[in-house]
């Protein structure tokens, strides 16, 4: 009888693995929790939760919330602009894949409308590699310290909001030249606040890459080597939807 050469090849291949390969995986929490006291788009209310039943008084615990699809950490369907898929029908493997972080939090400490230019995104690749095709990428601005503070975050003067986002060259290329899966941010939107007409959106949108805002701890984010999970809640014809997001740190031989 011949060995079984598939079998002794695993076992070879399992104890030649790197040490780094054995890492634990550490797991980054990209999102906010979700309470109706968190900053809205509108500055109305979009969220709520009551308690139906309690443990104490019914036996159980039970709640009921309600939330505008585009509160808290949330994913944008390309759908909310001109694309095809909406929230339940963005193939799942787009939701799950290698991820790098820019970060732009020293540009943004100077300049609170300040957007991801094409520059940082080529200088990013020089640092750090050409970023992949089908590859997350995260916007990290640090906007994200000021979560708790609504009026803050939004920074509505004179009826126009002021934070950071991403600029259309910026956009246009990681979408239509990396051809990437979706773009993260940790403030409310990837258009910056004084956008008008969401320039942003309706260049990636129509070309189906997604969209995560008011994501949250970017800046604790190396700048390549991890996976990111996309977790939104799974509305059938979704324009989006509150989202659980993930990094998993060290999960990558
Ligand atoms: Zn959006």
């Amino acid at each position: 009888m011949r060995h079984s050469l598939p079998g002794a090849l695993a076992a070879a291949v399992l104890c030649a693995m790197p040490a780094a390969a054995q890492r634990p995986m550490k797991v980054l929490d990209l999102g906010h929790p979700l309470s109706d006291a968190d900053p809205t788009w509108s500055g109305g209310k979009a969220f709520s939760r009551s308690a139906e039943a309690t443990f104490e008084k019914d036996g159980y615990a039970v709640g009921k919330f309600t939330a505008d699809e585009h509160f808290g950490t949330h994913l944008d369907a390309p759908a909310h602009f001109g694309g095809s898929w909406t929230t339940d029908t963005i193939p799942v493997e787009r939701l799950v894949r290698p991820a790098v972080c820019i970060n732009v939090a020293a540009q943004v400490a100077a300049d609170e409308d300040y957007r991801l230019t094409l520059e940082d995104v080529r200088a990013f690749e020089s640092r750090s590699g050409t970023i992949a095709e089908g590859a997350i990428v995260l916007v990290a601005t640090g906007w994200d310290r000021r979560w708790k503070e609504p009026g803050r975050y939004m920074n509505v003067r004179n009826g126009v909001k002021h934070f950071p986002g991403i600029s259309v060259e910026a956009a246009t290329f990681l979408a239509r030249d990396r051809k990437v899966a979706g773009i993260g941010i940790d403030s409310p939107s990837v258009d910056h606040g004084p956008s008008e007409r969401f320039e942003t959106h309706r260049t990636t949108m129509p070309r189906n890459v997604y969209h995560v805002e008011n994501a949250t701890n970017l800046t604790a984010l190396p700048a390549a080597g991890f996976t990111v999970v996309v977790a939104p809640i799974n509305i059938v014809g979704g324009s989006g939807g509150p989202t659980r997001v993930f990094a998993l740190i060290g999960s990558q031989p």
